[in-house]
């Protein structure tokens, strides 16, 4: 399996990073997309690819390099830079996460366009895909997405959990779709059950969005007493929405990571090279 998604910068994992990759091995994941959501964040992201590029247990890693709407008021000129050069190192594999949070505000929403606009423009100049974020602001999020989208090569709305409509529109508008654990959460993510079945076998992803979004669908005693998601949850998402496909998870497992190797551009084989 391929965790698309997976905060691995994130201060929940600083203590013991390694077993969490050894253990995300263990259950079967191969390849985690290391998600980058501010310039800090995105060069531990990109450091965290480097450093898993050398241990021979652990998953591949690779990292997205961008800002998330939520540090768009932090957004200058100056983190163009830094996004293009991270963006440079063959570990980087998209340009995100970035998108709009009308939900939070944790940014202003004129901040958040201009940082939202600017990464599109880079990953439209430097010819990568990119790995997005919409809650509560699916029109202007369609409205920048459709302008940009005949200059974009691939974009994925990463943890997607938005209703029939968007999901319509998002495909129209030619995107792949992430799904998390939210599936597996029977007081909110419920609809998504129905929804995963119109996405395209080439259009959709998974990820677990660790450390957030532990699938609830997890028996009370594997579930971790600290409530953090970790990428060896992943067999979660993925039975949920195989289940919901009315597909065998072999038959899925396959056709997701074949999806997701071309969308992220990664090696066909899942070896390391050494
Ligand atoms: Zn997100």
């Amino acid at each position: 399996m391929i965790d698309i998604g997976a905060n691995l910068a994130n201060k929940a994992f600083r203590g013991d990073l390694e077993a969490v990759l050894r253990r995300a091995r263990l259950a079967g994941v191969t390849t985690i997309v290391a998600t980058g959501t501010s310039e800090s964040v995105s060069r531990a992201a990109l450091e965290i690819a480097r450093d898993n590029g050398a241990s021979a247990d652990g998953p591949r890693v690779f990292a997205t390099a961008g800002i998330h709407p939520h540090h768009a008021k932090d957004f200058s000129r100056g983190s163009l830079d830094t996004l293009r050069t991270l963006a440079g190192s063959p570990e980087v594999r998209a340009i995100g996460e970035c998108g709009l949070d009308f939900d939070r505000n944790f940014s202003p929403r004129d901040a958040q366009l201009r940082c939202f606009e600017a990464q599109l423009e880079l990953a439209a100049d430097l010819g990568m895909p990119v790995f997005l974020h919409e809650r509560a602001a699916e029109d202007d999020f369609s409205a920048v997405l459709a302008r940009f989208r005949p200059r974009l090569t691939r974009a994925v709305v990463h943890c997607f959990t938005g209703s029939a409509e968007t999901l319509a529109r998002y495909l129209d508008l030619d995107l792949h779709i992430g799904i998390t654990g939210w599936i597996c959460d029977e007081r909110r993510g419920t609809h998504l059950v129905d929804l995963v079945r119109r996405i395209p076998r080439d259009r959709i992803m998974i990820e677990t969005d660790a450390p957030y979004i532990l699938p609830r669908s997890m028996p009370r005693a594997e579930r971790p007493r600290t409530g953090r998601n970790e990428p060896c949850f992943l067999r979660w998402v993925l039975e949920a929405v195989a289940k919901a496909r009315n597909e065998s998870e072999t038959e899925f497992e396959r056709a997701t990571v074949a999806t997701t190797k071309a969308f992220f551009d990664l090696p066909a084989d899942d070896v390391k090279p050494h």
